[in-house]
């Protein structure tokens, strides 16, 4: 139990969390902080936040607990805002979907990482954005990484994990270069592909033809191209390295399908895809 959270940029992610604390009284007052008077006062009207500031300085002091939940291109800004008007008892979080970046951007902030900084990813999300978007049930049952570091203090740790379990989500930890590479892979890589695959059949004919013809699996597989754009570019750039490496595994393993079907082996094919299929069976069943 916290007095006052401060979630900066309250748009799916921040407003469902400050729905969640709300409803589970783990907080007295939320204050809600960004750039938009008009999305922050949307968000009041919505009984998202209590208040909202938008200078952040003026909007973190007095805070026990701060999310910053901004795109990751503009977390470096907001912590250079912020830095200098913390409590000094306050616990400081993020939310960005990468984790390298995050880090370094708050070492350069803070002139070396403040002990009340504990990194965080929730593993929830939709392809909506905005606080419009946002529920009070978006974390429940579902998994939030927090990435502390060797200088990361314990008292922090636990109120950011008492925080999100309070909002329904079950906590892990894990090392930040770990949680960059396992992220590209499981969450990166998809939506890369979602993306490709929309613009490559978007190119095909100008009237969008292709589309009419389109069923449920192509809506299926591109649902997360309608993600936003902003937050997917700033998650490119933030965790390149590893969405690189991932995309040229993923093409060398097409390249091998591509060659199965120029050789119509139909062997190839249906060892790929029964294995492939034995593999997300299993995902689902889990
Ligand atoms: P969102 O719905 O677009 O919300 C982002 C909020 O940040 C907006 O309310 C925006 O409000 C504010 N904002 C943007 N730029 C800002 C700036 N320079 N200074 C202050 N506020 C700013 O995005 P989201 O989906 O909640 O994502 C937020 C973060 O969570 C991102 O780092 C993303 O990587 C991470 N994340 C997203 C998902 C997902 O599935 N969506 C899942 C896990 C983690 P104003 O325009 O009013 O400033």
């Amino acid at each position: 139990m916290i007095e006052r959270l401060c979630v900066i940029g309250v748009g799916l992610i921040g407003g469902s969390l400050a729905r969640a604390v709300r409803e589970a009284g783990f907080c007295q007052e939320v204050v809600g902080a960004g750039r938009n008077p008009q999305n922050l006062q949307a968000a009041v009207d919505l009984g998202v936040i209590d208040r909202y500031e938008t200078d952040l300085g003026k909007a973190v002091s007095g805070a026990d607990m701060v999310l910053v939940s901004v795109p990751l291109g503009a977390m470096a800004a907001v912590f250079d805002a912020i830095s200098g008007h913390l409590a000094e008892h306050a616990v400081l979080t993020d939310a960005g979907s990468a984790k390298g970046s995050v880090i370094d951007a708050a070492r350069q902030a803070f002139a070396g990482l403040p002990a009340s900084f504990v990194p965080g990813h929730p593993i929830a999300g939709t392809e909506q954005s905005g606080v419009e978007a946002s529920f009070a049930g978006l974390y429940r049952g579902r998994r939030v990484i927090l990435t502390p570091l060797p200088e990361t203090d314990g008292h922090a740790l636990d109120l950011v994990r008492d925080m999100w379990e309070a909002a329904g989500a079950e906590v892990t930890e894990m090392d930040p270069l770990h949680h960059d590479t396992v992220l590209a892979a499981t969450s990166h890589l998809p939506h890369v592909l979602a993306y490709a695959l929309v613009e490559s059949l978007a190119s095909l004919s100008d009237d969008g033809e292709v589309f009419d013809y389109a069923a449920g699996g192509f809506r299926d597989f591109t649902r997360i191209a309608s993600s936003d754009p902003v937050m997917w570019r700033d998650i490119c750039l933030a965790n390149g390295d590893a969405i690189q490496l991932m995309i040229e595994h993923f093409v060398a393993d097409l390249q091998e399908l591509t060659t199965a079907i120029e050789n119509r082996d139909g062997q190839q094919l249906l060892d790929i895809f029964s294995s492939a299929k034995a593999a997300r069976d299993r995902y689902v069943k889990e």
